[in-house]
């Protein structure tokens, strides 16, 4: 709006002046709510990156939030070291299905305190299994021994179960995680490079089924999300898809003729093969009332025309 005389320099980030007012307005109204709820004690580098925010977070919990969001991969590794210390429940597989608390897909990370059976209730996670403690935290700053009893989930395991669902939205963080290197061709990432799972999800379900469940999430983390060039992943995709397809028709019910039992068709055989008298077997005997009835031509010229069958006597 304004033509950037007044503001051009006041911020370094290149705000408007009409823009950086309404910005200090709202960030102070933040910062003094924030003061406000603001406990004793408060995680240090949660509130030092809530301060360095262009827009401040007004409460302790966005602060939490805040802070997550801007180190995923802190979040993503938190989370499965969380889940290592929980380990799977007793008796605990990995299926799929329609049930609660079972992903339909194996493209979802299995997560066993979601099913009923395994809960272990309000104020633990859902997805790590641990206590939850104030504001989303995973650790009793307050040493008041009890979880909160409203939370199920931690604030860091929200973050990182949105990485592993939708690993290519963060394409920009694990891109910057990989010096912009595409980890297949060692080339520079290009901008519509894409993320890739390592060991694709669907082999980790053939496969990797029954790995123990915390080490089993690490592949929809970090450790096997890797970003690289379009041309390359569309090539790894195609092999992969061939993969499945090879399988997909070896594991096929098998064909009540199959070739293994009968042998191949052995086509020079066939139209090497002259038929014989004795293969006519089956052919009926013409008869004369036959012969009579059908027309006789020389090639293309007729010599006599049948003769049409009489007509059935009156009464
Ligand atoms: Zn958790």
């Amino acid at each position: 709006m304004s033509d950037g005389s007044a503001g051009s320099s006041a911020t370094g980030s290149g705000a408007t002046g009409s823009g950086s007012i309404w910005r200090d307005t709202r960030n102070a109204r933040s910062r003094a709510r924030l003061d406000r709820a603001l406990p004793a004690i408060f995680p240090v580098p949660v509130l030092q990156h809530a301060l360095s925010r262009p827009l401040l977070p007004p409460t302790p919990r966005l602060a939490v939030e805040s802070y997550w969001r801007a180190h995923i991969l802190r979040a993503d590794r938190l989370a499965r070291a969380l889940a290592a210390r929980s380990g799977a429940p007793e008796g605990w597989t990995w299926r799929l299905g329609t049930e609660p608390g079972l992903a339909a897909s194996f493209r979802l990370p299995p997560s066993p305190y979601r099913e009923p059976a395994h809960t272990r209730g309000r104020g633990h996670c859902c997805l790590c299994g641990q206590p939850v403690f104030r504001f989303g935290w995973h650790k009793d700053l307050w040493g008041t021994g009890t979880p909160n009893k409203n939370a199920a989930w931690h604030s860091a395991c929200v973050t990182a179960w949105k990485l592993w669902c939708a690993p290519a939205e963060q394409v920009t963080v694990l891109k910057r995680h990989q010096r912009h290197r595409c980890t297949e061709s060692g080339k520079r990432l290009f901008k519509t490079a894409e993320v890739d799972h390592r060991v694709p999800l669907y082999r980790v379900w053939r496969e990797h089924r029954t790995a123990p469940w915390p080490e089993l999430l690490g592949y929809w983390g970090a450790p096997n999300l890797q970003v690289v060039n379009r041309v390359v992943h569309v090539a790894k995709c195609s092999a992969e898809a061939g993969e499945r397809a090879a399988r997909r028709r070896a594991e096929a019910v098998p064909s009540a003729f199959p070739a293994s039992a009968f042998g191949e068709t052995d086509f020079a055989r066939v139209d090497a093969h002259v038929i014989q008298p004795e293969e006519y077997d089956e052919r009926p005997e013409l008869t004369d009332a036959m012969m009579e009835r059908a027309d006789r031509s020389d090639g293309p010229i007729l010599v006599r025309r049948g003769r049409a069958p009489k007509p059935a006597p009156k009464r």
